[in-house]
């Protein structure tokens, strides 16, 4: 696999100056099937009962071309409860996802003849990845640096990336801290697409600005898996590698969204949107 480091410019503006000029960007939510665990693997709790959360992902419309963020469930959850995941503790840490004929990304992408530019994962948890393996013709996609590129072999895994051959790397080394979100990186140039530094639930997890003139967007992916007053208030749970960082980040996308309320906040896994 060839990993490759993305060269940015530097953005010198605050969220106030960028969101003043939308740009002609868009955003579409795509819904990939449900996946089934415990509350507290999402929130900080003891409560063992089950939580079935829907899976997105969201496609970037772009003059540059269409963008997938996250891959969502692939194919294989239409007929069989824990797809393509396997490996010694299946039993024990596979998650139960379920999908209908049609709600693949690659059946989405395939009835609506779009074709994709780029894709952006989020993080490397399955139920972001999986849906890459109903999408042979792409051999590249874009993600930090910090997220791990591995799976977790021969423990649990289910080779998503098994097309994959380049990787586009985002530093946030150099990137500009933009208060009160985290690094943010200009995507495109045009201030249309910023790519936010949310490490926390991942150690390279990534969310999006979408600046756009139609509706701005804040896509959190699961920096803020699903809205929850619980979740606000007792922080993020076992599915999130650092809590303490993980939790400043849901704070920061809280203030982000009291400060700019007509930017809309989309998660992973909310049903609704947080505002
Ligand atoms: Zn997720």
């Amino acid at each position: 696999m060839i990993e490759t480091i993305m060269k940015f410019s530097k953005t010198e503006k605050s969220w106030d100056e960028i969101l003043r000029t939308p740009c002609n960007i868009l955003v579409d939510k795509i819904f990939t099937g449900y996946v089934t665990v415990k509350k507290y693997h999402m929130i900080k709790t003891h409560e063992k009962s089950d939580v079935k959360m829907p899976v997105y992902c969201y496609i970037i419309r772009h003059k540059s071309g269409n963008y997938l963020i996250d891959a969502g469930l692939d194919m294989s959850h239409q007929t069989q409860e824990y797809g393509m995941q396997r490996g010694l503790f299946k039993n024990f840490l596979a998650c139960s996802a379920t999908q209908e004929k049609g709600d693949s990304i690659g059946e989405y992408l395939k009835n609506n003849n779009i074709k994709l530019k780029g894709i952006f994962i989020t993080h490397m948890h399955f139920d972001h990845t999986a849906g890459l393996i109903d999408l042979p013709e792409y051999d590249r996609i874009i993600m930090s640096k910090d997220e791990p590129k591995k799976e977790h072999k021969p423990f649990l895994y289910g080779d998503y990336f098994r097309h994959i051959k380049h990787i586009d790397l985002i530093d946030f080394e150099s990137a500009t801290k933009i208060s009160p979100l985290g690094g943010a990186i200009d995507f495109f140039g045009d201030g249309s697409l910023f790519v936010i530094d949310t490490y926390g639930h991942s150690a390279g997890h990534i969310s999006f600005v979408v600046n756009s003139k139609t509706e701005p967007q804040f896509i959190a992916s699961d920096a803020y898996i699903y809205e929850s007053d619980e979740l606000t208030s007792k922080g993020p749970g076992k599915y999130t590698l650092d809590y303490t960082k993980g939790y400043q980040v849901i704070k920061d996308i809280i203030a982000f969204g009291e400060a700019y309320p007509n930017v809309k906040i989309v998660t992973g896994h909310g049903k609704r949107n947080i505002r």
